[in-house]
């Protein structure tokens, strides 16, 4: 029994997807539609989108963020698992890719619970604060690695105590790692790793799901 984390092959991940995914044909298409873009590969995976579902229930979460919509599969799976009086604050700036998203959430019957802004996420979030603080349960950031800690400290303050918040590709491919990979997105992303690993007003737990995925509860 190693301590180390297993190496996923293709065929051992085939069998975590065919032995956990439960899939659903509006999530198939909208994964499908998306993959024909040029960007399809910033999309979630399916079990990423399984495993944020079911943190929304087990939280018993009923608002959340979102920070970086881009085609909705994400917010998809998010408002799918929040309740029918739920809420999804969604942040990204591409009308083009979001209208994607638009589109399968009406099919799933779900666009009610989601409130798209499109604006820079710092100014969306940022305005929330005077009447919205401590009052979200949950919140994704998946977006522009150059605003990363910056979206963090605003949905640190935007969330209640207990709340969790998830960081995407907190792993980046590998680069984090490499020396010679010092562009600033690479960089912005490890001085948050480094940041949140010893920050006193959270738990976390870095996963190596995706493109590697932290979770972090508010103290
Ligand atoms: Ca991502």
């Amino acid at each position: 029994m190693s301590s180390t984390t297993l190496n996923m092959s293709p065929d051992l991940h085939k069998y975590l997807i065919d032995h956990s995914l439960r899939d659903f044909p509006i999530a198939k298409d909208l994964r499908q539609e998306t993959q024909k873009l040029t960007m399809g590969r910033m999309q979630i995976s399916p079990e990423q989108g399984q495993l944020m579902a079911f943190l929304i229930r087990l939280t018993s979460s009923k608002r959340a963020i979102e920070v970086g919509t881009f085609t909705g599969y994400s917010a998809l799976s998010v408002a799918m698992a929040l309740p029918e009086d739920g809420y999804l604050l969604a942040c990204d700036v591409s009308d083009e890719w979001t209208s994607i998203g638009r589109k399968y959430w009406s099919k799933a019957g779900v666009a009610h619970k989601i409130d798209l802004h499109l604006a820079p996420a710092l100014d969306t979030l940022s305005g929330r604060l005077a009447t919205e603080r401590e009052t979200f349960d949950f919140a994704f950031i998946d977006a522009d690695k150059l605003n990363y800690d910056g979206y963090y400290e605003l949905c640190l303050k935007l969330l209640k105590k207990g709340g969790l918040i998830l960081v995407d590709n907190v792993l980046w491919g590998g680069s984090v790692i490499d020396p010679t990979e010092q562009d600033e997105d690479t960089v912005a992303i490890r001085k948050l790793n480094a940041k949140i690993h010893q920050d006193d007003r959270v738990d976390v737990s870095m996963l190596p799901i995706g493109d590697g995925l932290t979770l972090v509860r508010k103290r």
